[in-house]
């Protein structure tokens, strides 16, 4: 097979050995697996970090005030807070287990955003007690409830407000937030905005610190965000006569990445272009100082850096209809694509050298029909025992895995020099039913 044609999909450490097998971080996708059994992620180091720096870099040339916040939805454990944490990245978390893990790992408080569209009073109270940097409100029972518990307690609160502007990013509709009909934020269309804003600047216990708005994800276009951007600011504006400052304008994630072949999404230098000229030219129109940017990269940090790993077991050839050959896995650890039709590309990791040009459907292990990882995937004739690994796997699958079926969630390793270590253990029967009771 052409690895050429894969490389961009791939961690930037992946690569074909000597041996024919795929290779990331310096090790051996084959050594892994029979050492950590399947399925199993690979989290590759050196993209992870790369990719931290790479959005940092290319907003703070434009824009030196820019912080950048990782969405830990995207995929979040203590190794991976501490290492964006060295990063000098802060933490977008919207529960409170990922407030959790942020607290285990000590995450410096003042550099977590706490998001949500249902944020309930004890996770509010615990972000309270941790002393988050911001909270950020999406609508205004939560703004009221938040206001509440922040008097009950003498603290004042920093905040910025959610704002859904009505922009359509053309993505998938289950991964589009900005548009008036969406559960998240406050809709300008509405006059809850409005209101929020009255409220918030005139609550004695809450700072409104700025605005902030996601439109949804993975967004391939520049323009949303350009539009939505001055948007925002226009109906900011004419909040300064209120005593309104905008310190902090965010226009949160949603950067692409490349799943396939054919995808070659906006740079982080392009997103930088397209967001920063789009506020300073709002800043200049609706005469704002410029305020310190707040971007929340998740799937653009985690997702390149990761791959899933399987062994395959069952192939079932329908003549003149399909191959479907079954792995160990499945949308229990990834569940894309049966929730939004994502698209991957597979390879066969113990036999990267051979052509694959055999067009199968890679399934999983799941009692569900739906539950197809690739459904035409080029790979070479496909033996019980062989390996398949997808890349792009680090974000949104291993978060939003299940044990669905029972079965246990997959380990991740963290490679970096030729070193593979677990971050994450398999998961156990034991574990499974430790809260179960009879
Ligand atoms: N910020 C907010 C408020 C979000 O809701 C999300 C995703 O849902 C993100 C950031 C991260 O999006 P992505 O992983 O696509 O960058």
């Amino acid at each position: 097979m052409d690895y050429a044609e894969l490389q961009h999909v791939f961690p930037d450490t992946g690569r074909v050995n000597a041996r024919g097998n795929l290779e990331v971080g310096g090790v051996d996708v084959a050594d892994m697996a029979r050492e950590f059994g399947t399925p199993l992620y690979v989290f590759c180091e050196e993209t992870l970090r790369g990719r931290c720096r790479a959005f940092q870099e290319a907003f703070r040339s434009m824009h030196p005030e820019t912080q950048v916040v990782y969405a830990a939805k995207a995929y979040v454990g203590p190794a991976l807070a501490r290492l964006v944490q060295e990063e000098g990245l802060g933490l977008d978390v919207v529960s409170g287990g990922e407030l959790a893990v942020a607290q285990s790992v000590g995450f410096p408080p003042e550099s977590i955003y706490f998001h949500g569209n249902n944020k309930s009073e004890a996770e509010l109270a615990q972000a309270l007690d941790y002393g988050v940097g911001r909270i950020v409100i999406d609508n205004l029972p939560e703004l009221d409830r938040l206001e509440g518990l922040a008097a009950a307690r003498g603290q004042t609160q920093e905040v910025l407000l959610r704002i859904t502007p009505g922009i359509d990013p053309h993505t998938h509709a289950h991964t589009t937030t900005g548009v008036l009909d969406s559960k998240f934020g406050l809709p300008l269309a509405t006059g809850d905005a409005t209101e929020a804003m009255r409220r918030a600047l005139r609550s004695p216990h809450l700072r409104l610190v700025g605005l902030h708005f996601h439109l949804g994800s993975p967004i391939f276009e520049l323009e949303p965000y350009a539009a939505a951007v001055d948007a925002v600011m226009a109906f900011a504006a004419p909040f300064r006569e209120e005593g309104f400052q905008m310190e902090e304008f965010s226009p949160g994630g949603g950067f692409a990445i490349a799943y396939t072949r054919d995808q070659h999404p906006p740079s982080p230098a392009d997103y930088a272009q397209t967001i920063v000229e789009a506020a300073h030219k709002a800043c200049e129109t609706y005469g704002f100082p410029s305020p310190r940017l707040i971007i929340e990269p998740g799937r653009a940090i985690s997702g390149p850096a990761g791959v899933s790993v399987y062994t395959v077991g069952a192939v079932k050839e329908i003549p003149g209809v399909r191959t479907f050959v079954a792995v160990d896995g499945g949308m229990g650890d990834n569940i894309r694509p049966a929730l939004y039709d994502a698209r991957y590309e597979a390879v066969a990791a113990n036999r990267m050298t051979e052509p694959h040009d055999r067009v199968v459907t890679v399934a999983g292990k799941f009692c569900e029909s739906g539950d197809i990882l690739v459904r035409d995937a080029p790979l070479p004739p496909m033996e019980p025992g062989d390996l398949i690994a997808l890349p792009a796997a680090g974000a949104y699958a291993p978060s939003m895995a299940s044990n669905y079926n029972l079965n246990a969630r997959p380990p991740i390793a963290l490679v970096k020099d030729g070193n593979a270590r677990l971050i994450r253990l398999r998961e156990s029967v034991e574990d499974m039913l430790r809260s179960e009771r009879v």
